[in-house]
C-alpha cells in the first residue's frame, strides 16, 4: 500500500501519469519536451567533398543508434526496432509539428542524405524510455530511424509518420557489449 495522508489518495492518482499506449506516449512528450529553435531551415553536417553519401554507402548495415550523457550510454538497434515492429503489429502515427521539430533538434544528420530520401516514405520509429542525466531522471523520446525523411518532410511540409515503441519495446531494442563490438566491425 502506498503510504499516504487521510485526503490525499484522489491527488495521487489525479497525479499518475498513464503511458501505456503510442498515443499517450506521444501526447506526454508532444506536452512535455523542451521547446527547441525551428529545425525547418537548420543544416545538417556538410558532406566531405570527393566522399560518398556514407548513409547511402552503409544502408544495408544495422544502424546503431547511441546516445550518451554524462554516466549513462545507451546503445538502440534499428534492426531490433524493425524486428519489433513487424512482430508486434504496430500502427505508424503522424507526428506533430512541434514533436518532429524536437526529435529533429536532437539528432545529427548528414544535410548531403536528406534530397536522397525526398521520396523515400517510409515511417520512422520512435525510443522512448528513461535515462539518468547526472543527478535527474527523465523520460527520453528518440527518432532512432527516418530522421533524414523527417527533415525532408518536414522541409517540404508534408506529414511524417513513425512507429511509436514502448519504454519495454525499447528496451528490448538495446544492445548488448559484445553485440556493440561486432557491430564495429563494419
Ligand atoms: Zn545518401
Amino acid at each position: 500500500m502506498l503510504r499516504l495522508l487521510p485526503g490525499e489518495y484522489a491527488a495521487g492518482m489525479a497525479d499518475y501519469i498513464d503511458l501505456t499506449t503510442d498515443e499517450k506516449l506521444l501526447a506526454w512528450y508532444e506536452e512535455n519536451s523542451q521547446p527547441v529553435p525551428d529545425q525547418t531551415y537548420i543544416p545538417g553536417v556538410p558532406p566531405v567533398p570527393g566522399r560518398p553519401c556514407k548513409k547511402c554507402t552503409f544502408r544495408d548495415h544495422d544502424q546503431v543508434y547511441g546516445g550518451s550523457v554524462p554516466g549513462t550510454v545507451a546503445f538502440l538497434s534499428k534492426q531490433k526496432a524493425e524486428t519489433i515492429v513487424k512482430k508486434n503489429e504496430k500502427k505508424t502515427h503522424v507526428i506533430s509539428e512541434k514533436l518532429l521539430n524536437f526529435l529533429i533538434w536532437q539528432n545529427e544528420f548528414d544535410e548531403e542524405h536528406v534530397p536522397h530520401v525526398t521520396d523515400v516514405h517510409t515511417p520512422g520509429m520512435i525510443a522512448c524510455g528513461g535515462i539518468k542525466k547526472g543527478e535527474d531522471h527523465v523520460l527520453f523520446c528518440y527518432l532512432i530511424d527516418g530522421t533524414h525523411r523527417a527533415v525532408a518532410a518536414m522541409r517540404e511540409g508534408r506529414p511524417f509518420e513513425a512507429y511509436v515503441l514502448s519504454f519495454k519495446e525499447t528496451a528490448e531494442c538495446s544492445m548488448t557489449q559484445s553485440e556493440l563490438q561486432r557491430t564495429a566491425r563494419f
